[in-house]
């Protein structure tokens, strides 16, 4: 029982330079954040040694009398965090939970709609080579092409034309929010079931800074590590009459052993997620996004054909338009990169370049904030950031260098983590 660092030498000095690569940059893809140290305890726990197929109470292995408290705790929590009547914490990522919606709401062949990849869905909500554009029907809608928002009248025209089986509302690159209570008045006006994957902004639902899903989809999927902060995996949410179906379609339909220790550290961050702290988190990473917003719709920035898509955000993340600037998505992903922030390029509504390359920027600040970030210095990096994209390849790399070396020592992460002793 050696520890990491003498049993696997190899693998532990891996560890080290990852520990040191997140402390050491600016970490901004939207989709990532940093768990509380009690959320990496409990899934480098002996949990993971435990078989527990079924659900509590319910299992096919003995020895579960510990695993089915956790699993019930995370299910009461998940409930109570987000007014919901029934929760499935088994699944074991984002895209395993969509593949159990799916498989209970609606049957191989069918119509789905969801927004369109390029516009910002998911690959789960329709993509051809993924499996929900293999085995379902899948059409989809775009963003209005004057104003860039999600537009309930285009939803339901494309509804109206393909007739689908379920609406999907939630998305991975879009910087607004929805009108779920809409997109549901067409669901039902065309006979769809209406899920919503709040992946994204589940952290903001939680601490009530942005409206909840909950009371208008027939079911709700999520993450639990992007916004929310919790570990790698996911859950589903829904109402009770869907709880059989939906429990069959995670296990047995999806997945075989649930993994407790993951479950554990949903457990945990679902516990965290209902704190004064955590809506404090939230409403920094709020105010984070629409600094770095401000800033780039800045004339400097402008005047390099570089624009802020829909002109600023309502959620965690910021869309950089880059169809009008020389620099292109790869471009400035790599400039970013070299000066210690962290981010993805991704495509834009009626992108030009082809996705490989893309022609915007996602930006997020949840792990930021997380990092103790506040208004003072979401400035200065919106102005670090501002200032390379203006600059774009004459950018004073050195010096921007040193202000994001500034910000990471200023706020130091995991300071007393030692992953491998
Ligand atoms: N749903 C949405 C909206 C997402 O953005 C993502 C991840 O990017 C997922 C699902 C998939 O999650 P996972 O990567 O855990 O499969």
């Amino acid at each position: 029982n050696a520890p990491i660092s003498q049993a696997d030498p190899e693998i532990a000095s891996i560890l080290d330079a990852e520990l040191s690569r997140q402390q050491d940059g600016l970490e901004m893809i939207a989709s990532e954040n940093f768990v509380p140290k009690a959320v990496l305890q409990a899934q480098g726990s002996v949990l993971t040694n435990k078989y527990a197929e079924g659900y509590p109470g319910k299992r096919y292995y003995g020895g579960c009398e510990q695993v089915d408290k956790i699993e019930s705790i995370a299910q009461q929590r998940a409930k109570d965090l987000f007014g919901a009547e029934y929760a499935n914490v088994q699944p074991h990522s984002g895209a395993q939970a969509n593949a159990a919606v799916y498989q209970a709401l609606v049957k191989p062949g069918d119509t789905i709609l969801g927004l369109a990849l390029d516009h910002g869905g998911h690959l789960t909500h329709g993509m051809k080579i993924n499996f929900s554009g293999r085995f379902y029907h899948a059409e989809a809608y775009g963003v209005n092409p004057e104003t860039f928002r999600i537009d309930p009248e285009i939803i339901r025209q494309r509804a109206l034309e393909t007739h689908p089986a379920m609406i999907i509302g939630g998305w991975s690159a879009y910087p607004r929010i929805e009108d779920f209570k809409a997109m549901k008045e067409i669901a039902d006006e065309v006979g769809a079931k209406f899920w919503v994957d709040m992946a994204h902004f589940a952290g903001l639902v939680a601490a009530g800074l942005h409206p909840s899903p909950v009371p208008f989809a027939d079911v709700v999927s999520s993450t639990a590590h992007k916004t929310l902060g919790g570990p790698r995996s996911g859950f589903i949410l829904a109402k009770e009459e869907y709880a059989k179906k939906l429990n069959s379609a995670v296990f047995p339909g999806q997945q075989g052993g649930p993994l407790m220790h993951v479950i554990a550290g949903k457990a945990v961050a679902f516990g965290v997620a209902g704190t004064p702290a955590f809506k404090n988190r939230m409403e920094r990473t709020l105010e984070g996004a629409k600094i770095i917003a401000d800033r780039l719709n800045a004339q400097d920035v402008a005047d390099n054909g570089i624009s802020v898509l829909t002109g600023g955000t309502d959620v965690h993340l910021v869309m950089v338009d880059l169809r009008n600037s020389e620099l292109d998505g790869q471009q400035g992903e790599d400039l970013l990169a070299s000066i210690g922030i962290t981010i993805n390029r991704n495509t834009v509504p009626f992108d030009p370049r082809p996705a490989s390359v893309a022609s915007g920027l996602r930006i997020g600040t949840a792990a930021l904030a997380t990092r103790g970030f506040g208004n003072k210095e979401f400035e200065e990096v919106a102005d670090i950031i501002g200032t390379a994209l203006a600059a774009g390849r004459n950018a004073d790399t050195d010096t921007l260098t040193s202000r994001v070396d500034k910000l990471v020592a200023d706020f130091p992460l995991y300071p007393e983590l030692n992953q491998t002793k």
